[in-house]
């Protein structure tokens, strides 16, 4: 490996010399370019006649992430993902895979990851010590640690870069990982102050950059539609997409050759995820806008735009009732209608969470003086409901 390496490293210099001496090209640039070669393009992916998808709940039992208020994010991970592995299913394109559901893992993954520890170890070793030379001779910019004397791996990392190894023996075309988020210094019983959607995907130096990117942007538009993204600082970004080198789900050290997502739906401790009533169809919503999000990245669609409506309003609504289901539809019509988040507001100040506060209430007086309902006072009658069911 290491001869292999030391060869082909002297022919880049060769050519570096050459390129420099004798053309305008950047060879610095272009022979990043020529090692790191897209592994899938987007042209590739939309022409195939099946399309492979790995979903992959993030943690599980054993290492659950982050908690809060007894709600584990491994748990919303898993129901999320289900949702979204049952809406992709609807799709003939799409053979679906998910990698662990209630009951835990896929059965041939726990195999696979009980008998291939040691290669695991040397794939993501070579992996990672080709990097390590590109990045010694300039060629590939990291961020990432390089650690070349671990003699194994931790189990978790095990069984990351195990889904990366058997995603590329299985020839997976998509890979999607479901989270969501927390960030350090929170207090573990308080209610943080972020809030919002990333998705994150390869550093454009790995094979799978460019695909994975082609998709992030069709499942930002979707999910962008209902969700925030993220406010905290690090996460800032472009319709919520974030480059990251080092995450083993996307790839570390170029391991994936599948695109690949790692979609934080949001922060756990958000009203929107513990709000028990409504929690079910936020996610189901949320899964729903993603699988919307693919079918539209294939030119394909569904005549239901949401899961959660049409719906029908039977009784009134105030400021103060929360956690309650028809809220929750009246700020998805509201939102869909261009009435939610109110104007001067947006998603991170005024979530669709099922709970009727004061942005719910601003955008329920301009829905009623669009419609001539008057008073326009924020208080969901009889006028304001038959309006909202004739509507959808
Ligand atoms: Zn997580």
């Amino acid at each position: 490996m290491f001869k292999k390496i030391f060869i082909f490293i002297g022919f880049l210099f060769i050519t570096i010399f050459v390129l420099t001496k004798y053309t305008d090209v950047n060879p610095r640039e272009m022979l990043a370019g020529i090692f790191f070669v897209d592994s899938l393009t987007e042209k590739q992916l939309k022409a195939k006649s099946t399309v492979r998808i790995l979903v992959v709940p993030g943690h599980d039992n054993e290492y659950w992430g982050t908690e809060f208020e007894g709600v584990r994010e491994a748990d919303l991970n898993v129901e999320l993902a289900e949702y979204l592995t049952n809406y992709l299913r609807q799709e003939s394109l799409f053979q679906v895979y998910l990698l662990r559901n209630r009951q835990g893992y896929d059965e041939d993954y726990l195999a696979y990851i009980k008998n291939n520890k040691e290669d695991i170890f040397n794939f993501q070793k070579e992996n990672q010590d080709l990097m390590s030379a590109l990045v010694d001779s300039g060629l590939i910019d990291s961020d990432i640690g390089f650690n070349s004397n671990r003699k194994s791996l931790p189990e978790v990392a095990t069984r990351l870069y195990g889904v990366n190894k058997w995603s590329n023996e299985n020839e997976m075309d998509i890979v999607i990982h479901v989270h969501f988020n927390d960030y350090p210094g929170r207090y573990s019983d308080g209610v943080g102050k972020y809030s919002g959607l990333t998705i994150y995907i390869p550093d454009k130096q790995y094979s799978n950059s460019k695909v994975s990117r082609s998709i992030a942007e069709s499942v930002s538009e979707f999910l962008g539609k209902y969700s925030a993204y993220s406010d905290l600082k690090y996460e800032k970004s472009e319709g919520g997409i974030k480059e990251i080198q080092g995450f083993i789900a996307l790839g570390a050290y170029n391991t994936l050759d599948s695109a690949g997502l790692l979609i934080e739906y949001g922060y756990v401790y958000e009203p929107q995820f513990t709000n028990s009533n409504t929690r079910k169809d936020v996610l189901q919503e949320m899964a729903w806008q993603t699988y919307l999000s693919i079918l539209d990245y294939f030119d394909k669609s569904s005549e239901k735009e949401n899961v959660i409506l049409p719906y029908e309003w039977n009784s009134n609504l105030r400021k103060g009732i929360n956690n309650d289901e028809g809220v929750l539809a009246l700020q998805f019509l509201l939102a869909k209608k261009g009435f939610y988040p109110p104007s001067g507001s947006n998603l991170n100040i005024c979530p669709i969470s099922g709970s009727f506060g004061n942005c719910t209430l601003q955008a329920v007086k301009d829905f009623q003086k669009e419609y001539n309902i008057s008073p326009a006072s924020g208080f969901v009658g009889e006028l304001t409901r038959e309006q909202l069911n004739e509507l959808e």
